[in-house]
Order: structure tokens, then sequence, then C-alpha cells
């Protein structure tokens, strides 16, 4: 392709609203233009890379036994109400819907596992049909509350969903651990570092499912991990041990404190002097059903925070949110900040994170404006409510796996996450298959994603330097840019053009910068572009060199042209 008609026009500043790197650079060089919060127009060279990664899935899926097929993008409102999603999806806003002449009300995709198990239930009856695998690479929509970072978390994105149906556990293992290895091949392929971490199934549900995590500063997941074992998870879903805390047997009896307008746990250390590890807070949550709300107070040691996740999956309701501060006054009668286990409203369930059951005598609240208990003892004052894991893991906790080593932290983007899903859509959906002792159960599901879109974005967080993009040769749009340095009729030109179609010819993706610009400007733009290979012709196309430069190791070497085209192959080959 010549640059005098490419679809390219890149600009000298980096656009205002760009927060992290990736964006900088696709906005600035214009491959990805913005047409409105959370949609893009993609130019032709980021449409070239993005049919790459696309690619790269194609095979590996082939490869993996899956299936391609395209569902429709947008689903009538009773197939997810089957699923018993429908409401949960448009409760948490994240859902384009709408209706179309006929009134009929329809979601624009988040997500397919509906279409899917439609799809399947309608041709597969018996247990001999299976397994099956079929996939898409296809547009979602989901209505993000804060779309962002280009690429990364966008409104309308392209995602490959693959869905496996099993008739039995073991299949569904087995399915699981050949996504999860292609999915391992993918992004070797493309090029990317990351680890695969444990993860909280969220709105999808199911059990066990684990994220491919793309590590960079700019990620927006916290990772936990251990250097010793191999634990990682998501800090949505981490776990840890904590340090034992020592407590001097005082022996001494509970106390009514005095302690005004001092709410917080620091300002209770400060005003007290205790140690936050030996005071216990009391937060009330309001859990948001379909049909019903309730409250629950929950105890969690004093230095520690709750990880709302996994309280929302214990009880398994469409939201948690933490109590108003009306809603704290009228339930407790008392002011926030002074909630406790003792005289507690009966309305309100009390439970504890695993983590109070180390503290001994500590201090906590007694729903009473402007006093808290001191000396509080679990079994002798007050009976130690139903414990859980709530907590939310910290960086240089003890890894939950190893005991060992102190977990480290880092951010990652994700760019894959697969789940298992087991019955939840296909007992619902009513996907049912005779078994091998002739019984109708449901199917086996697995469902599997990849962000095809926001590899673009994680691609560059990784791959670039101080001038632009530098792509993997597995997605680069084009491997080599050719720029004389003069646009002046001559043997420069005529040299450059000739090594162009030869080059072409023999299948090398090649491009050539024959704009009449400044060689200043065309070198810019290509390395803002981050084509892996530039090769320059200059004076010295007489004496037969040129000058090669390999932006990845940022080397520029003197080559003789007859020898350029191996050099490449070979490169390229690597
Ligand atoms: P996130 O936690 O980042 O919002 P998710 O867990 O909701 O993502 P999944 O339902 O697991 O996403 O979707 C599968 C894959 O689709 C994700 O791993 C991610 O790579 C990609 N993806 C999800 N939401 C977006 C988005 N808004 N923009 C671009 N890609 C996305
Ligand atoms: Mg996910």
């Amino acid at each position: 392709m010549k640059l005098s008609k490419l679809f390219l026009f890149t600009t000298k500043e980096f656009p205002k609203d760009a927060e992290i790197i990736s964006d900088k650079y696709l906005r600035k060089s214009n491959l990805l233009v913005k047409s409105h919060s959370g949609f893009f127009y993609y130019s032709p060279l980021l449409t070239r890379s993005l049919h790459k990664i696309r690619a790269i899935i194609d095979k590996e899926m082939e490869r993996a036994g899956a299936q391609e097929v395209l569902m429709p993008i947008l689903m009538k409102k009773e197939l997810w109400e089957e699923s018993g999603r429908w409401d949960n999806y448009i409760n948490a806003k994240i859902m384009f819907h709408l209706r179309n002449r006929k009134d009929v009300e329809m979601c624009l995709g988040p997500t397919h596992e509906e279409a899917f198990t439609d799809f399947v239930r309608r041709f597969i009856t018996s247990y001999k049909q299976l397994p099956i695998i079929l996939y898409q690479q296809n547009t979602k929509f989901r209505d993000e509350i804060r779309p962002r970072f280009g690429l990364m978390r966008t409104s309308e994105f392209i995602m490959k969903d693959a869905y496996s149906f099993d008739y039995n556990q073991a299949g569904l293992d087995a399915a699981y651990q050949t996504m999860r290895a292609a999915y391992k091949r993918i992004f070797d392929t493309i090029g990317l570092h990351y680890i695969i971490v444990q993860a909280d199934s969220g709105a999808i549900g199911g059990s066990g499912s684990e994220e491919f995590m793309v590590t960079a500063d700019s990620g927006e997941d916290t990772i936990l991990y251990c250097d010793d074992c191999d634990y990682a998870a998501n800090v949505e879903k981490a776990e840890s041990l904590l340090d034992t805390v020592i407590y001097e047997e005082t022996g001494t009896a509970i106390q009514k404190l005095h302690t005004p307008d001092i709410k917080s746990v620091e300002e209770l250390v400060e005003f007290t002097k205790i140690p936050n590890n030996q005071m216990i807070k009391t937060i009330i949550f309001k859990m948001i059903y379909e049909d019903r709300e309730k409250f629950v107070a929950v105890l969690m040691r004093g230095d520690l925070e709750i990880n709302e996740i996994k309280l929302q999956n214990l009880y398994d309701c469409l939201e948690v949110k933490k109590a108003s501060e009306e809603e704290v006054v009228t339930l407790t009668k008392a002011q926030v900040g002074f909630a406790g286990p003792f005289n507690l409203n009966p309305e309100i369930e009390l439970i504890g994170d695993h983590s109070i059951k180390s503290v001994k005598y500590f201090l906590c609240g007694l729903n009473t404006t402007d006093y808290h208990y001191i000396n509080v003892c679990f079994g002798r004052d007050i009976a130690m409510p139903k414990t859980y894991e709530l907590k939310l893991a910290r960086e240089h906790d003890l890894c939950p796996r190893c005991g060992k080593q102190r977990l480290k932290q880092k951010m990652g983007i994700e760019v894959g996450h697969i789940f298992k899903l087991g019955t939840k859509y296909s007992e619902k959906m009513n996907a049912l298959i005779l078994d091998e002792a002739g019984n109708k159960v449901p199917m086996k599901m697995g469902c599997y994603g990849i962000g095809t879109s926001r590899i673009i974005s994680a691609a560059i967080e990784q791959h670039h330097d101080d001038k632009g993009i530098i792509w993997p040769i597995a997605i680069a749009p084009y491997h080599i840019t050719i720029i004389p340095t003069i646009d002046k009729p001559g043997v420069i030109i005529d040299k450059a053009e000739e090594i162009y179609n030869k080059l072409n010819d023999n299948g090398f993706e090649v491009l050539f910068d024959d704009r009449g610009v400044s060689f200043g400007f065309k070198m810019k733009d290509a390395e803002l572009i981050g084509i892996p290979y530039i090769v320059v012709f200059g004076k010295k196309t007489v004496d037969g060199l040129c000058e090669l430069t390999i932006r990845k190791t940022n080397q520029t070497i003197e080559m003789g042209i007859d020898k350029l085209q191996d050099f490449l192959r070979d490169s390229l080959n690597k």
C-alpha cells in the first residue's frame, strides 16, 4: 500500500481526554477515531490489526475443535426471561434495550449464553451428539458506566465468545482445559505477557472461572499473586491468611466508653489508643432482590475491609449497597458510626468475617450514639455470629495456598475469561438430553470469552516506546515501511519503489511512503503507527545500501539492498 493512497491522518497532539498510552497513540495517529463516548471508528490500519487478532483466535478455535457460528446481536426479551437474567441486567443498567415497530422488547447482546443455549437445544437431544463447542466473533454492547481508555472499555466492542456443551462433569472439565490451552496459545502467538488468575464469575455465573490478565500498570484489575507457589487471583476473588495477633489476657470486664462524636476506626484508634486490629466494626448493608430487600450487619476486624463481591455472592442478590445514613439511623436508632452487635434491631441479620474469630477483648459499637464497648469477648459477652470469608485480601497478607510467602500485587487488563457454567442455563432453559442411562438431564456448559478488540489496547500498553506504538509482528497492520529520504524524481525514489514492488510481489506486507512530505515527517509517522521494520533509502542508495530500523530493539543497521529481502524474510519467520 502506498501512503499517498492510505486513509491515514496523523496529528501532532495527543487528544486531551486520553489517559493511557495506548489511547494516546491510537488517537494521535487517528488509527482509532472517537465517534462519541464509548463508540469508535476503526481506520484501515487498525482494521488490519483487528483482522489479524481475529484470525489468530479463529485458528486456535479450529484447532480446539470449536465451530464458528453467528448469533443475532438483537435478542428477544423472552429468551432472557427464560434464563432469569433480564431483570438482573436491566437493573444493573448495563444492557441496551429497545422495542421494534411491533412493540417486541429486545436487547443488544452484552453476552450470548441464552442464544447459544437456544440454538443448541433445538438439535441436541442425546449425549451421543456431544461434546460440542460453538463460538462467534461478534459485536457486543454494554452500557458501561464509564467507557474509557480507548478500546479497553467501550460500549460497543468485539468479543470472541465460545460455549461448550457436554453431558457430564468430566466432559466439561476437558472442554475447559482445551479452551484454556487454546487461550494460552492465542496470547503467546500475539506476543502478550499475561497471568492466569482465579476469578469471580460475576453476572455470568457458574462455578470456577479464570481470567487471562495482560500485566500493565494501566490495568483496571488488581491481581494478588504469590512468587513461591502458583497462586494468583483477581482481588475480587482473592483470599489470604492473616498474621496472628497476640493479645494480653487481661481478663478485664466489658466496659462502656463515652466516645463523643468519635465514629471512624481511625478516630477511635486516636482516642482510645487501642490498635485497629483489636476493634470490630459493624457495617450495615442492603441486599437488593427482585422482589424484596434485606438488611445485613457485617462484623469485620477494624484493620480490614469488606469485599462486597463476596458478600453479593453469599446472598445471591441482584445488588449489594451500603445502607444509607437515614436507613442506619432508622434501623439502629443511633448515628452512623455507632452500630454494633449489641442491641441490634432483630430485622437485621448479623454475620461476621472469619477474621473476627482472631480477636479477643475488642472494641465495638452498641447502637447507642456516642458510646462504644471495650474489652468485649465473644462467648463471654456476646455470641459469635456465623462467619464467612468476606474480607478484601491485601498485598503483604500471607498466601492462602502455601501460607509462607506474602502476596504481591500487580495491575492487569482482562483479555480473556473462562467459566465452568455447569447447568445454570441449561436447567432454566430446558436444554435437556438423554444420558447414557436414558434419563433426561440438563447439558453441562462452559463459556469462554476473549476481548478481541480490547487486545489491541492491551498489546500497545505492553509494546510501545516514547515515539509510538511497536506492534508485535503477529498483529502489525504491515510489517515493513519503505521511506525514501527525498521525494524528487530520481534514483532514490526509483530504487525504493522497485524494492517496494518486489517485496509486495513476494508476499511481504509492506507500505511505501511516497507522500510529498519531509523525511522527518514520514519517519515520525512510521514510528507513531508502529510498523516493526522501517527501511530508509537515502544518499547511499547509489552505493547499493539502505538503512533498516528495527523498532523493537531500536537498532539501525546499514545493509546491502540486495540483502534486504532475505534479512526480512528471516526476521519475520523467526
Ligand atoms: P470487565 O470486568 O473488564 O468489565 P467483564 O468481566 O465484564 O469485563 P466478560 O463478561 O468476562 O467481561 O467478557 C469477556 C471479555 O470481553 C473480557 O475478558 C474482556 O476482555 C472483554 N470485555 C468486556 N467488557 C468490555 C468492554 N466494555 N470493552 C471492551 N472489551 C470488553
Ligand atoms: Mg470477565
